[in-house]
């Protein structure tokens, strides 16, 4: 009898926390893992804000996939996924074709542009290293050129950073701290940057604790950050973008826009057909998908309700990781043929979202809390996703110690 054939698409934090699980669960004669992903290292999502505004190495967000992963027991496979054929139970990747009598789908988000003009020609994305790499080297670029040219193109130290949600917040963060140093560096007068956020919500952070937006809206304009809230990125150009408030529109030119302004799951998923509401595939409590009882989808691809509230959680690295843990359980279940599947419930501890190296806001076991205190357990919820993944040895390479 063939083993059965378990394969896991993606190596962010849903898919290597199921891989690192199921490893342990099964037997290596009870069934044949193949986990695939676009490049042979994982990257910290999460930390991406920092790579993207130079803060922090983009070697420091990542690790080799074959450090973490049981090499004897998972078949680790570097390549593209391109399509899911779901009825055939097949992969298309950019070199080869991959065949699965199990499948989680863990390929995390793609930024949601809303159609919106010119944002995939000029906008920059905090998406991935590639994009970190790009956004952090282009920063760099515009200081720069500053002072290279006779007619000086102020507009080049304009910074746009299209929302206020928490990855554009903690994206602030950093830049408010590195844009000093870029001054610094190449010689240029403070006063002369402008970083603006454009929010089209009526306030930054929507739907966060109005005390906690306060406070970091406060620390960021103490810093030099400019709000405009209630305002709408319309469109982007190459010089900059076009906003509109209460129907006046208006030009800003920057040198730099920055979009942050929502993600969707991966369009691979919509592409395969599954039934879904901007890429998030709706899963049943045991993670699967309605009609395919074969198919697991977790992480930002995967859509789950609050009943409390009646809408979605919001995708998020701890739920990815939650899910990872009992993916692999229900595969073990799957896999053996007994057993009872575990229907998946969220455990939110809560929420922090740093304001660059040394201070933060956040709701924690349901209570607030702000500055270092705040910094200190955001970056003690960073080590945790390492140790969650990799044991101590990971925390170890590639942890945040520096405190305060
Ligand atoms: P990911 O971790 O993004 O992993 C997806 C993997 O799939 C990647 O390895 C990718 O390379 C791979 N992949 C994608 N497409 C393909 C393909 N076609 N072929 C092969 N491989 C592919 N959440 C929190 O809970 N706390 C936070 O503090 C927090 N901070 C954040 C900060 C920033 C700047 C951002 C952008 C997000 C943050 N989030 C946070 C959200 C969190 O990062 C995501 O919800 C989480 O990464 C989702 O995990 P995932 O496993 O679904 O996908
Ligand atoms: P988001 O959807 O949470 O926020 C996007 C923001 O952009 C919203 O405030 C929205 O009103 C605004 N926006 C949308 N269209 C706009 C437009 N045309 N012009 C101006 N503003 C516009 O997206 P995100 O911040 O990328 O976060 C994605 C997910 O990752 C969320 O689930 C978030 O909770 C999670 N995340 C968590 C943390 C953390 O816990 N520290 C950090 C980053 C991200």
């Amino acid at each position: 009898l063939r083993k059965p054939r378990v394969v896991v698409l993606g190596a962010g934090y849903g898919g290597l926390i199921t891989v690192t699980r199921l490893q342990k669960l099964i037997g290596v004669n009870e069934a044949d893992i193949t986990l695939v992903n676009k490049n042979d290292y994982h990257y910290e999502t999460t930390w991406l804000h920092e790579a993207s505004a130079g803060t922090l190495h983009h070697d420091k967000c990542r690790y080799e996939i074959k450090d973490i992963i049981d090499n004897s027991r998972v078949n680790f496979v570097k390549d593209t996924v391109v399509e899911i054929k779901k009825d055939e139970k097949k992969i298309v990747l950019a070199q080869g074709e991959l065949e699965y009598d199990y499948l989680v789908i863990s390929l995390g988000s793609n930024p949601e542009t809303f159609g919106i003009k010119g944002l995939k020609e000029y906008a920059f994305g905090i998406t991935n290293i590639n994009s970190s790499r790009q956004l952090r080297e282009h920063l760099e670029y515009q200081f720069a050129t500053y002072n290279t040219e006779e007619h000086k193109q102020e507009d080049r130290l304009v910074i746009v950073v299209g929302g206020a949600g928490f990855t554009g917040i903690e994206f602030l963060g950093e830049l408010a701290n590195r844009v000093p140093e870029l001054c610094r560096e190449y010689d240029i007068d403070h006063k002369k940057v402008r970083i603006i956020c454009v929010e089209a919500a009526p306030n930054a952070l929507p739907g966060f604790d109005p005390e906690l937006v306060e406070y970091a809206v406060n620390h960021l304009q103490r810093k030099g950050v400019e709000f405009k809230i209630g305002t709408a990125i319309k469109e982007c150009t190459e010089d900059g973008i076009v906003v509109a408030k209460d129907d006046q529109m208006e030009e800003i030119k920057a040198g730099t826009v920055v979009w942050a302004a929502g993600v969707r799951g991966n369009s691979i998923v919509e592409e395969a057909g599954f039934e879904n509401m901007r890429g998030r595939v709706k899963v049943k409590p045991d993670l699967r998908v309605e009609g395919h009882d074969e198919v697991f989808i977790i992480g930002d691809c995967a859509l789950i309700i609050n009943e409390e509230i009646n809408r979605p959680f919001p995708p998020t690295a701890q739920i990815a990781m939650q899910q990872g843990e009992t993916c692999a359980k229900n595969l073990a279940v799957l896999v053996r043929g007994q057993g009872e599947m575990e229907e998946f419930k969220p455990d939110i501890k809560g929420t922090v979202a740093s304001l660059g190296e040394s201070d933060a806001v956040g709701v924690v076991f349901g209570k607030k809390v702000v500055g270092t205190k705040a910094s200190f357990m955001k970056k003690m919820i960073d080590n945790r996703a390492l140790f969650m993944v990799g044991g101590p040895s990971l925390v170890l390479k590639k942890g945040k110690f520096k405190f305060f």
